[in-house]
């Protein structure tokens, strides 16, 4: 049986669960505007939400449907936690469609080293799992609220990437920021730059931390995508979503013929006290 989130429900472990069923179809939704905005091809891009508030006692006492996985490092401040994640090789237009086949929910094992899948298959998770899990660590380390960590190709982002101008600190961010008010707005912390570093390396994932940590919730890997964290996966998709319109906007201006003027430094610093802006 399918309810109006399109969720399957029967056997499921959101059946019953209405609060853990809506941060699921959340997921979903996010996974669906990906693939719609051609930034999730084939299996691209990655989904991890840290569900361990939500998840009641019938889960904590639920059996594993897989056996005990290593994570390849030891996140000591992941204990007793819970987590959906995308599955490896997996589509996000399917996980938009069917977010239980093409994800599981995982639990951390008591040594922090390992995990086992609860529910609802054994649906392995992203390769990209210890990076994620890394920055979920570092987050509950810090006492951060954020629960959602994102990535994925964003087109115009990625272009920008390819310029050396744009990899130098905070050039990108000011530009972005600059091409329409609402970006630094809702973006508020800018966008910190990764060099490229082998995809699902240890090194990028240290990279993209020490990047979080240096005050960015959006961080650019260089010719490959975004990462992404905040509160929750829509919080986390609106952050990139604004960042892009502005490099469209940005790519537009050019298309057009010219360069695009951009707001001026005091039209931003107004924003900034308007706004009560960190940045
Ligand atoms: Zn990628």
């Amino acid at each position: 049986m399918s309810g109006k989130s399109g969720l399957d429900c029967d056997g499921s472990v959101l059946c019953g669960r209405p609060v853990l069923a809506g941060k699921i179809s959340e997921v979903a939704e996010v996974a669906g505007y990906l693939w719609q905005k051609g930034w999730a091809e084939r299996n691209g891009g990655n989904i991890t939400v840290n569900i361990t508030d939500i998840v009641d006692d019938g889960i904590r006492s639920m059996c594993p449907v897989s056996e005990v996985k290593s994570i390849g490092a030891v996140l000591p401040n992941l204990k007793g936690c819970y987590f959906f994640c995308k599955g490896t090789n997996r589509r996000m237009r399917d996980l938009a469609g069917r977010p239980m086949e093409n994800g599981s929910i995982i639990r951390i094992t008591d040594d922090c080293a390992g995990y086992e899948i609860v529910a609802d298959k054994p649906v392995l998770p992203t390769s990209e799992l210890p990076s994620h899990l890394s920055v979920h660590n570092y987050l509950i380390g810090k006492g951060s609220p954020y629960k959602a960590s994102l990535h994925t190709h964003p087109i115009e982002l990625v272009a920008l990437t390819h310029s050396g101008k744009f990899l130098e600190k905070d050039v990108a961010t000011k530009l972005l920021w600059s091409m329409i008010p609402e970006t630094k707005a809702f973006c508020p912390r800018g966008l910190g730059m990764v060099p490229y570093m082998l995809p699902g390396s240890v090194a990028l994932a240290d990279a993209t931390i020490k990047a979080i940590d240096d005050d960015y919730d959006v961080v650019m890997w260089e010719k490959h995508g975004v990462f992404a964290v905040d509160n929750d996966i829509m919080a986390a998709f609106d952050q990139v979503d604004v960042l892009n319109k502005a490099a469209q906007i940005y790519e537009a201006g050019r298309n057009m013929g010219f360069e695009p003027e951009g707001m001026s430094d005091a039209e931003m610093s107004e924003l900034t006290k308007a706004f009560n802006l960190p940045k």
